[in-house]
C-alpha cells in the first residue's frame, strides 16, 4: 500500500534461486487458477469475461456494473448469497451480514484478482455450501484504468506475474489516496458500491514493497486509536488472534506490516496510520471490520496469491462463526460515535513501543558494484528470529467538541456532491436565516512544494475561531452530526483534520485577496482611521517601535492600517464552512 524506499535492486539470479527454493520448499502453499497459470494473472477484458460466464451459469453468483470508471469501462462487483434481484440483494447485504473485498486498487499488485477467483471456483466445486455464507462482495479490479495500462516492468523489484497493471489509474492517480477527496470517477463509484453494501468486513488487497524478511502474508488493521471500544476489542482481541491461528495451521505466520522505522527492520517497525484517504481508513470511518493484506513482493506469485487466498477464506470463515458478534459490535460503534462530545483527529506515532518477534534475514552491506559504495543486501543464508521493537501507539493531537451543524455554502458544490455520495443527510435552506455560528479564520497555511496526488496539499494550517451572526442564503446547507455517517463529515469538514477538505484543496480560492488599495489615494483615509481609532494607532506606533523594516516601508504600514479598517474583505481566509454555537 504504502512505498518503503528500501531494498530495491535485489539481484536478479538471487531471486530466481530463492523462487525455485520457495517453490520446492513451498509447493503446498501454492494456487494456480484453472484457466491462469503459475505465473499469470488476467487482463481486464479476461477477467470481466470470466465473471460474465460465471454469472450466467451459477444463479447465486450475480455480477453488476456499478459505475464509470476514469478510463471509460465499468467498475463491477460480483455478489455471491445476494437475493432475487438487485434491489432485494443491496438491501440483504446492508441488513446482514456483508463481506467487501477490493482487488487490484494497485493493478500491478494482482494477488487479490486471482486470489478471489480461486476462491469462487473452489466453492462452486464444493457444491456452493450456503450454511451461514454471508453475502460476499468482490470488486474483481478497482483500477480499471490501471489494469487496461498493462505491462512487465514497473514493478521492478516483484516476482511475478510475468504481465500485470500499472499503479496509477486512467489520470494517473493513485486510487488509494483518493476516497476523500474523490478526484476519480473510480471513487465515486466505490463510494455507491460500498453505501449500497453497508459492509461489515472490508478487504483491500495489495503487495508489498519494502524490505526482505521471511513473511509472504502481512496484514494492517485499523488505527486501535480511532476505533469504537467494541470494534478495536473485536478486532485486536478475537479476530486477529483467531486469524493467526488459523493461517498457521496453513502454514502461514500472519505478522503485521513492515513499515520500516529506519532503513533495515532491526530499529523496529511501526503501525501504519490508515488516514481516511486510504480505501481501508475510508472503510473504517463507517465502522467496518477493515483490513489490508499486504503479501510479501519478493515471494513467488503462486505462494502470495495462495496466502492471500488463505487470508480470505479465514477472514469469511471468521464472519461466519460470528456474525451476531460483529453486527453487535458495529452498533455499539455508532452508538458510541453519537454519544461523544470530542472528536479527536490529527494522530501521530507515540515513542511507546511494544516488542514483537520477527523472522527476518541479516541486513549486510557489501561493496556495491555499481557504485562502489557500501550497499544494502538480505542475506537469505542468514535468517534470523528476534525480537523488534513495534511502535503501535498513535495519540491525537488535536480535538474539537463536536458541534450539533455544520454549514457549508450552497455554491460549495464539489462538497455538497461528495456528501450526498456518503449519504450524508442535510438540509437546504430555502429563506435567508440568521444563525450564530462558529467559523475558522485561517492565521497561516503551508502548502506541498510538489504536486501530490493532483494536489497542492496543505500540510500546515494555523486559524483562530470567530464566533459571529451569520446570515446564510437560501441554497446554503445545514448539516446535523447526529448521523450514522457522523465521522465522515467530521474529518471531511474540520479544516484542520489530517483528511479535510481544507487540506485537500477545496477552499482554495478563499485563501486569495480579491481587493487592493492604490497607497496615494488611501494615505488621507489612513491619518482619519488612525485619528478616530486611538487603539489601532497604539499598536501602530508600538510597531513602528519594534519592528525597524515596518518603520521604513510606507506601503507596508498602511496595509496594516487598511488590514485593520472596514475596508478590508471580511471574506479573506475566511472559510464557508460553519460550526453552530450553543
Ligand atoms: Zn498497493
Amino acid at each position: 500500500m504504502e512505498d518503503c524506499f528500501v531494498c530495491w535492486g535485489f539481484p536478479i539470479f538471487v531471486n530466481m534461486f530463492r523462487s525455485l527454493l520457495l517453490i520446492t520448499s513451498l509447493a503446498c502453499c501454492q494456487l494456480v487458477h484453472a484457466q491462469w497459470s503459475l505465473n499469470t494473472t488476467p487482463t481486464y477484458p479476461e477477467l470481466i469475461e470470466y465473471y460474465q460466464k460465471i454469472d450466467r451459469e451459477h444463479k447465486e453468483i450475480e455480477l453488476y456494473a456499478m459505475g464509470e470508471s476514469d478510463y471509460g469501462l465499468p467498475i463491477y462487483v460480483c455478489i455471491i448469497n445476494g437475493a432475487e434481484d438487485s434491489l432485494k440483494t443491496f438491501q440483504k447485504a446492508r441488513r446482514e451480514t456483508t463481506v467487501l473485498i477490493n482487488n487490484a486498487i494497485h493493478a500491478g499488485e494482482p494477488d487479490g484478482v486471482n486470489a478471489s477467483l480461486i476462491w469462487i471456483d473452489n466453492w462452486i466445486k464444493e457444491g456452493k455450501k450456503m450454511n451461514g455464507l454471508p453475502v460476499i462482495a468482490i470488486i474483481p479490479a478497482y483500477n480499471v484504468g490501471g489494469m487496461m495500462n498493462r505491462n512487465a516492468f514497473s514493478r521492478a523489484n516483484q516476482n511475478g506475474p510475468e504481465e500485470y497493471g500499472f499503479r496509477g489509474n486512467a489520470q494517473n492517480l493513485d486510487l488509494n489516496r483518493d476516497f476523500i477527496k474523490m478526484d476519480s470517477e473510480n471513487a465515486k463509484t466505490f463510494a455507491k458500491i460500498f453505501h449500497s453494501l453497508d459492509p461489515d468486513v472490508f478487504v483491500d488487497t495489495h503487495v508489498s514493497n519494502g524490505a526482505d524478511y521471511q513473511y509472504t502474508l502481512t496484514y494492517i488493521s485499523s488505527t486501535k486509536e480511532r476505533m469504537a471500544p467494541a470494534l478495536m476489542k473485536l478486532t485486536y482481541q478475537e479476530l486477529l488472534p483467531a486469524l493467526t491461528v488459523q493461517l498457521k495451521k496453513k502454514k502461514w505466520d500472519l505478522f503485521p506490516y513492515v513499515d520500516l522505522v529506519n532503513e533495515t527492520p532491526k530499529d523496529g517497525i511501526q503501525a501504519f496510520n490508515d488516514l481516511p484517504r486510504y480505501a481501508m481508513g475510508y472503510a473504517a470511518l463507517f465502522d467496518a471490520l477493515s483490513f489490508t493484506v499486504e503479501t510479501h513482493m519478493l515471494k513467488p506469485f503462486s505462494q502470495r496469491v495462495a496466502a492471500t487466498h488463505d487470508f480470505l477464506c479465514e477472514l469469511i470463515q471468521w464472519t461466519i462463526s460470528n456474525k451476531n458478534v460483529i453486527e453487535k459490535a458495529r452498533n455499539e460503534s455508532h452508538e458510541y460515535w453519537q454519544r461523544q462530545t470530542k472528536y479527536a483527529f490529527n494522530y501521530e506515532l507515540t515513542e511507546k513501543k511494544d516488542s514483537l518477534l520477527f523472522k527476518g534475514y541479516e541486513a549486510e552491506f557489501p561493496q556495491s558494484e555499481v557504485t562502489g559504495l557500501p550497499r544494502l543486501k538480505y542475506n537469505l543464508n542468514r535468517p534470523y528470529q528476534r525480537f523488534i521493537p513495534f511502535f503501535s501507539q498513535h495519540a491525537a493531537k488535536d480535538s474539537i467538541d463536536i458541534p450539533k451543524y455544520f454549514m457549508v455554502g450552497g455554491q460549495c458544490k464539489s462538497i455538497i456532491e461528495r456528501l450526498k455520495l456518503n449519504n450524508i443527510q442535510f438540509t437546504v435552506i430555502t429563506n435567508d436565516t440568521l444563525l450564530k455560528v462558529e467559523n475558522d479564520q485561517v492565521s497561516s497555511f503551508e502548502s506541498y512544494k510538489q504536486p501530490y496526488e493532483g494536489h497542492f496539499y496543505h500540510n500546515e494550517l494555523t486559524s483562530s475561531n470567530d464566533i459571529s451572526l451569520k446570515e446564510f442564503k437560501a441554497g446554503d446547507i445545514i448539516i446535523p452530526t447526529n448521523q450514522k455517517n457522523q465521522r465522515f463529515i467530521l474529518s471531511t469538514l474540520i479544516p484542520q483534520a489530517e483528511d479535510s477538505y481544507f487540506r485537500w484543496n477545496f477552499f482554495d480560492s478563499y485563501l486569495q485577496q480579491k481587493e487592493h488599495f492604490s497607497s496615494y489615494v488611501f494615505e488621507e483615509k489612513a491619518a482619519e482611521i488612525l485619528r478616530n481609532e486611538p487603539n489601532l494607532k497604539e499598536k501602530f506606533e508600538a510597531m513602528k517601535i519594534q519592528n525597524p523594516n515596518f518603520k521604513s516601508s510606507a506601503r507596508e504600514q498602511l496595509e496594516f492600517i487598511y488590514k485593520n479598517s472596514v475596508y478590508f474583505e471580511k471574506s479573506f481566509h475566511q472559510l464557508p464552512v460553519f460550526r453552530s454555537v450553543e
